[in-house]
């Protein structure tokens, strides 16, 4: 996903006109490259095969379940950054909007310069973690090839989200350390982070299913390290 001095292709889907126009207009004097969608079935349609780098989708869609539209949009953009908006009365969206595949969320209405600040915070990530020289991470049967963005366990690989993997590869580098939370929301999503810190409970809860699941499919059964959950403080990484 090359993004060049930082503009990035954008995929708006919205079916409010004027939330749409306004996001497009902003995003394209911002230097990115813009495509707009009004509805989940043409989004998903756009998506596939494309390069997007990152997806503002709106949960509240008039031809399709919002979730649903995530959960396609993700099978066919594995690296890409998406965003959901949804309206602050619809909280409870957030966490199965995350379980769906989303990698963070905005509430509307919000403002366009925060908006704007969370693009670039995601696209930093994505941009500094790609041709990144960065040491491999070993652990048991577990391999985190952070310059090829690549999780193997026992060989194979473990396809995980972008979150996940910087969210994985942080618990490593400080593996049979406690992490703070604060440390973690901070570093592996926006030094700005103000809302809600679910989105971190939600990918341990992932990334701890599917090194689970990847050790079970592995015979003899692989090993892996273990997230602990440190109440009231944050998580630590227990070696294999
Ligand atoms: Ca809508």
């Amino acid at each position: 996903m090359p993004i060049l001095n930082g503009v990035a292709s954008v995929l708006i889907v919205e079916d409010d006109e004027t939330i749409g126009a306004s996001l497009s207009s902003s995003l394209s004097a911002n230097g990115h490259d813009v495509q707009w969608q009004r509805t989940g079935i043409s989004a998903v349609t756009a998506a596939s095969g494309s390069s997007i780098d990152l997806v503002l989708l709106d949960l509240g869609l008039p031809d399709a379940d919002g979730f649903d539209v995530c959960r396609r949009l993700r099978q066919s953009l594995a690296g890409s950054v998406i965003v959901v908006l949804t309206a602050r009365r619809h909280e409870m969206d957030v966490v199965a909007a995350l379980e769906s595949g989303a990698d963070d969320y905005l509430f509307k209405p919000f403002r366009t310069t925060e908006l704007l600040a969370r693009i670039r915070a995601h696209l930093r990530r994505v941009e500094s973690s790609s041709p990144n020289a960065a040491p491999p991470l070993a652990d048991g049967d577990l391999v985190l090839d952070r310059s090829r963005r690549l999780c193997l366990v026992a060989g194979t690989e473990l396809p995980l989200r972008p979150k996940e993997f910087d969210l994985l590869a942080k618990l490593m580098e400080s593996a049979g350390e406690a992490v703070t939370r604060d440390r973690l929301m901070r570093e592996v999503w926006d030094e700005h982070w103000h809302g809600s810190t679910k989105t971190l409970d939600v990918h341990v809860a992932a990334l701890r299913h599917r090194l689970g699941a990847a050790s079970e499919a592995t015979e003899p059964a692989a090993s892996l390290p273990t997230i602990t959950t440190l109440r009231g403080f944050g998580y630590r990484l227990d070696r294999a």
